[in-house]
Formats: C-alpha cells, structure tokens, sequence
C-alpha cells in the first residue's frame, strides 16, 4: 500500500495507519514510543502492547502521533528462527528502552542490527542482518515499522517479496541511501526460469 501525502501528519495518513498497522509495526512503533517518552522525559503510563491501537488514552495518542514526526526517527523490526531483530535510524536505544520492551514481548531472544550508519534505512538494516545470519529468504520475511518505508527501501523488499504495510512518496535522494549490498534474489535474476513469467 502507497501513502502519496507529502506529511507524515496528514490527518488521512493517521486514520490509514490505524487501520493498516500490523502486529510487527505495533511492535517497531512500541519501541520507538518507549524510546520518545524516555528521552523526553514525559511522565506517560505506556499501555500494554497487547491493547487495540484504538482504543487507549488521549496522552498515548499524543505519542502515536509522534511516531509520524518525520524528525523522529524509525525503528523497525523483524523476527526470524525466535529471534526480534529491530534497527533504527536518528535514535538511540537503551538498555533501559530494550528492557521495557522485553517485559511485553516476554522470554525472547532479542538483537540490535547495527551495521550502516543513519543513510542505511532501518528496513535494510535489517535484510543486511539476515543476510549475514543466512536467513534472508525470497517471500520469507516480514518487516514492522514505526512509519512507512522510503521508495528506494519498498523496491529493495519487493525484490525480496518482503511483507511491510505501507510507503510514502517523499523523494530520498541517492546520497541519502546506503545499498545494504544484499544482492538480488533468484526469482528476479531469473524469472522466466522460475516461472513467474510466461
Ligand atoms: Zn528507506
């Protein structure tokens, strides 16, 4: 799904969010709340992970909306063999942050992608990750995320038949965007082979 609004705000992006959000961008967007309220020292009761997204107080929505700040930087997540595995641009996680996390995901292992630096969008964080764990697999991973992906990022997951929720228009210029370097996938090399083509 396309998001073409120009702002992250626009009211029409919020609503499409809610009803689009996924239980791994629920996850992406908890950690990133949790990150926003830590860091700005707000006195805000987080409510559990497992409550409806529209269904929770006035204070919460506030940081949900947050979320949508584009200066307020992204976390994603993945989760592959039993493992979480979240990247993150133009923020920092801590323990403090990762712990919280873990007292609503329950006993699980949980890992920080940080290879590539902020012009590798979380999302390629994340394939370069499971790349180097020999875990990145055609139509086998699922991507959560606190907002929606770049252009350049959605080409890179559809490659991969990745599934992900949404993306937005706003143009990343080329320097902006580190390649995680993970290759193309048998299917598009050759996909009169595979029979995806006639
Ligand atoms: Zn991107």
């Amino acid at each position: 799904m396309g998001f073409k609004s120009k702002k992250f705000q626009d009211p029409y992006f919020y609503e499409e969010r809610l009803k689009t959000i996924t239980f791994f961008d629920k996850v992406a967007c908890y950690l990133h709340a949790i990150n926003i309220i830590s860091h700005e020292g707000v006195d805000i009761k987080l409510p559990r992970l497992s409550q409806s997204v529209q269904n929770v107080r006035t204070d919460w929505k506030n940081i949900q909306k947050r979320l949508c700040d584009p200066y307020s930087g992204r976390v994603s997540t993945t989760f592959s063999d039993g493992v979480w595995i979240f990247a993150v641009n133009h923020l920092e996680l801590s323990t403090d942050n990762i712990n919280k996390l873990m007292l609503e995901l329950g006993d699980c292992k949980l890992v920080i992608a940080s290879e590539g630096g902020d012009l590798m969008h979380a999302e390629m964080k994340l394939l370069r990750a499971l790349k180097g764990m020999g875990k990145l697999k055609s139509g086998r991973v699922e991507i959560g995320s606190s907002k929606p992906c770049c252009l350049r990022c959605r080409d890179v997951l559809n490659n991969w038949r990745a599934a992900f929720t949404s993306y937005h228009s706003i143009p990343v210029a080329e320097n902006k965007w580190d390649d995680p370097d993970v290759g193309v996938p048998g299917w598009k090399q050759h996909p009169q082979e595979m029979g995806l083509v006639s």
